[in-house]
């Protein structure tokens, strides 16, 4: 007879799950999810948005928001550029650009098929 021995069923080893990263934005300074803000990147001499948030390097982000994208001023994208620690202000703007492109083409097809 085989005793009902209480064995825990091998498992696996319970995963720490690290917090979500977390990062700020640029813009509004919040603290946010680092998957819940647009990530601009540095590829090579450009400034590029990072949307997949894959690109290596430094990175800078931004909520996805036109208010903090529209807020996001010259100062802020130097101050972008400052973390990016390359690129120009221009490129900086250029790539917030993209953002707003973006949301705002989002914003209409939503209204759009409302
Ligand atoms: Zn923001």
């Amino acid at each position: 007879m085989s005793p009902a021995s209480a064995t825990l069923p091998a498992g696996e080893p319970p995963r720490r799950r690290s917090a979500h990263p977390q990062r700020t934005c640029v813009a509004c300074r919040r603290t946010r999810d680092k998957q819940d803000l647009v990530r601009l990147a540095r590829h090579g001499d450009d400034v590029v948005v990072d949307w997949d948030q894959t690109a290596p390097g430094r990175g800078s982000s931004i909520c996805p928001d036109l208010d903090c994208v529209e807020q996001a001023t010259a100062r802020d994208a130097a101050r972008l550029r400052a973390s990016l620690r390359g690129g120009t202000v221009d490129q900086v703007l250029c790539a917030l650009t993209e953002i707003h492109h973006h949301l705002e083409s989002a914003q209409h097809s939503k209204e759009h098929n409302a």
